[in-house]
């Protein structure tokens, strides 16, 4: 192989990409990621003030992959989740116990996620990270994928066998191979930002359905909570513009007392909410994953926890096929892979959207619904627990990295 030619070149080098790569560290695979930001810039995905629920499978996968001992001390444990109807009567806990697990889940900010991929790939001989540089053109051949990239004012050709699009919910390689797309504007922003309040609980999580939008409090590390508040379009800009003690006044209004006293508030960001599906996962020699061949609103924290499964399955497919000596871009392998993903990403596609229509709206009859919904899933016996399956990633069949099982073990 000449120093231009791969076996697999990612294009982003984001929270997704970027956990591809560390997953294939050490398996015999030369790997190029191809990422637009500079490393550690603000701009870069991994570097924003977003806070992740991660599942209980994702921080298998993490560990897995080796990135969970630098999250760990930055991450805070789900022990229950409850969720509430604001002005109704039904509500609906699940908890740790119930499960039989040590958390449901943990919540790490992006940002240290960020760093611990960047940090887990330096230095390392089999994988060459290119940033920032972008993927400018592309032409699929039988054999090969050519991949015409811009690096600092130069521009360069590379060869790999597989090329994999981890670049974002406004893939360029999707563009580039005239993919096509669905897209669902939800006419929303999710407003993020940090909280402390006076009276907290320690690891519960809140999702709270207001008139104007599901509100999700997840805890963080020393006392503070994350808010993700989807609110209409059109009233974004006056609630980024309020004073923090209005902005906390008002989210103390929908969210109630459960915390106590909302007492501080870091600066708000907003994050327009589409749903983009790819009509395609593969190609051939092409295989999209994360928010480039899904893109989700935010209502169950399940975009990153998706884009982890893409990570882990693909990873076990590429590994297993370089094992058995096969074609890690073949047909074989890209069908392995779409086949194993497509249950799952339709399935939480499809309940996250639902989510997200259905509780949205002040309309009396729905309110009604909604608190019938949420009585009847805590009333009848399997409904709850069949939830937390899902919330926590274990539904469907699991990955070896999710079993807690390394790939360095893996046969052809
Ligand atoms: C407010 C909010 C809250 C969320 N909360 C949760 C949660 O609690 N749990 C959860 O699981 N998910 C959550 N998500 C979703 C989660 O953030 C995303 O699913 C995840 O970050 C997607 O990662 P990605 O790597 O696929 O895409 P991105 O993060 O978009 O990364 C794509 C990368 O590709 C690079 N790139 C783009 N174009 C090019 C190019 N041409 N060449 C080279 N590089 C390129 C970009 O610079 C970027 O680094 C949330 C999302 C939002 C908006």
């Amino acid at each position: 192989m000449s120093e231009c030619e791969q076996d697999l070149v990612i294009v982003g080098g984001g929270l997704v990409g970027g956990s591809l790569a560390c997953a294939l560290r050490g398996m015999g695979l030369r790997v190029a990621v191809i990422e637009a930001a500079p490393p550690r810039a603000p701009g870069h995905p991994g570097d924003d003030e977003r806070v992740i629920a991660l599942s209980w499978t994702s921080e298998r996968i993490l560990a897995g992959i080796g990135l969970w001992p630098r999250l760990a001390p930055g991450a805070e444990p789900i022990h229950a989740v409850e969720v509430s109807q604001r002005g109704g009567c039904g509500a609906l806990r699940m908890d740790r116990r119930d499960e039989g697990v040590d958390a449901l889940g943990q919540v790490v900010p992006a940002r240290l996620i960020g760093e611990a991929i960047q940090d887990r790939l330096s230095g390392v001989a089999e994988v060459c990270v290119r940033a920032p540089a972008r993927v400018v053109d592309l032409r699929v051949t039988p054999q090969w994928v050519e991949v015409q990239v811009a690096e600092g004012g130069v521009s360069e050709r590379l060869r790999t066998r597989l090329l994999v699009a981890a670049d974002g919910g406004d893939s360029s390689v999707r563009r580039l191979l005239g993919i096509g797309l669905r897209e669902r504007p939800y006419g929303q922003d999710a407003l993020i930002a940090t909280l402390t309040p006076d009276r907290p609980q320690p690891g519960v999580a809140f999702e709270r359905f207001t008139e104007s939008g599901p509100l999700a409090l997840l805890p963080m590390t020393e006392g503070r909570w994350s808010l993700v508040w989807s609110v209409p379009q059109d009233r974004t800009a006056g609630l980024l513009a309020l004073s923090d003690e209005a902005f906390l006044a008002r989210i103390q209004g929908y969210f109630g007392w459960r915390l106590g006293r909302l007492a501080r508030t870091s600066p708000r960001r907003a994050f327009p909410l589409v749903q983009r599906l790819a009509s395609e996962a593969t190609r051939p020699r092409v295989v999209l994953i994360g928010n480039a061949a899904h893109t989700l609103h935010p209502v169950a924290g399940q975009g990153l926890n998706l884009g982890l499964r893409d990570v882990a399955a693909l990873a076990e497919v590429l590994v297993a096929a370089r094992r058995a000596g096969d074609d890690v871009g073949g047909t074989a392998a890209l069908a392995a892979y779409r086949d194993w993903r497509r249950r799952d990403q339709a399935e939480v596609a499809a309940t996250t959207d639902l989510l997200a229509r259905l509780f949205v709206g002040g309309w009396p009859p729905l309110r009604a619904a909604r608190d019938l919904g949420l009585l009847g899933i805590e009333l009848v016996p399997g409904l709850r627990h069949q939830l937390a399956r899902r919330f926590m990633g274990r539904a469907g069949r699991q990955t070896r990295l999710a079993r807690g099982l390394p790939l360095e073990t893996l046969d052809g």
